[in-house]
């Protein structure tokens, strides 16, 4: 399976930032035919991007989407606004679960809607500090995949692409061990097998959670890990392009 990088932007670069550090990491970055490189922007940046990124090297993404069309939802943007002008986008992220309230139901909306408008779910599950120091994290991932994928068909699966990230390892610099980023990506993987019967087609599984140039490639190298999802590497164009080639290689 091709390897998959995503860089979650998060609050940083207006356009005119966006475009400058754009075409500075375009710089850096080779293209390479076994790696999809996912840009996710803030929502604000995004259509000026999608006019100028390179996109024999690129794909964007949003960070997230709303599930009703268009109506009184003041500060939203639908994921029929973006079809078109995006191929994925980050949904449920742990800043959007634990900062602004999103429970698995909207979650599930918000991947129903983004599959609605041809655009791919990457669904972020995880589990805090507290779930992981009780033992929960396998019911918390379980939890959040049987609701965050109900308004998924087996058919759609094809599109999907799951994000395991623990909510204590994003942004702190504690990255998880390999071994127990392996145990969750194989109960990930049964989950979905579980849920939409054998023989259901794979889903890419991404790591995040810290990840730097350094410690890449030790989760690109576990079973059952598909790629990464970078937050604060990603906003660095040397650190990122080092990601990146740490895939294509
Ligand atoms: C993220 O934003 O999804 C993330 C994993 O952040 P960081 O790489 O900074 O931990």
């Amino acid at each position: 399976m091709k390897k998959l990088i995503v860089g979650n932007w998060k609050e940083h670069f207006n356009p005119g930032t966006a475009s400058a550090y754009y075409h500075k990491l375009n710089k850096l970055v080779e293209k390479a035919s076994n790696v999809t490189v996912v840009l996710c922007p803030p929502t604000l940046d995004i259509y000026a991007l999608s006019h100028e990124l390179d996109g024999a090297k690129y794909k964007l993404g949003a960070q997230n989407l709303y599930y009703e069309n268009e109506g009184p939802y003041t500060g939203e943007t639908s994921a029929a606004m973006l079809k078109g002008m995006v191929d994925y986008s980050i949904i449920g992220h742990s800043e959007r679960r634990h900062k602004f309230g999103e429970d698995n139901l909207m979650i599930a909306k918000k991947v129903g809607a983004a599959l609605r408008n041809n655009i791919k779910p990457i669904l972020c599950v995880g589990e805090t500090l507290m779930d992981r120091d009780e033992e929960l994290t396998s019911r918390v991932i379980v939890d959040q995949l049987t609701v965050g994928l109900h308004f998924v068909a087996k058919a759609d699966l094809d599109d999907m692409v799951i994000a395991y990230e623990p909510v204590w390892a994003i942004g702190t610099g504690d990255f998880a061990r390999p071994d127990d980023v392996a145990k969750v990506a194989k109960l990930i993987h049964n989950t979905v097998q579980e849920l939409f019967g054998d023989e259901s087609p794979e889903v890419p599984i991404l790591y995040g959670g810290s990840v730097e140039p350094d410690n890449a490639k030790a989760f690109l190298d576990v079973g059952y890990i598909d790629g990464l999802l970078v937050g604060g590497a990603s906003v660095n164009a040397e650190k990122f392009a080092r990601i990146i080639a740490s895939a294509s290689t």
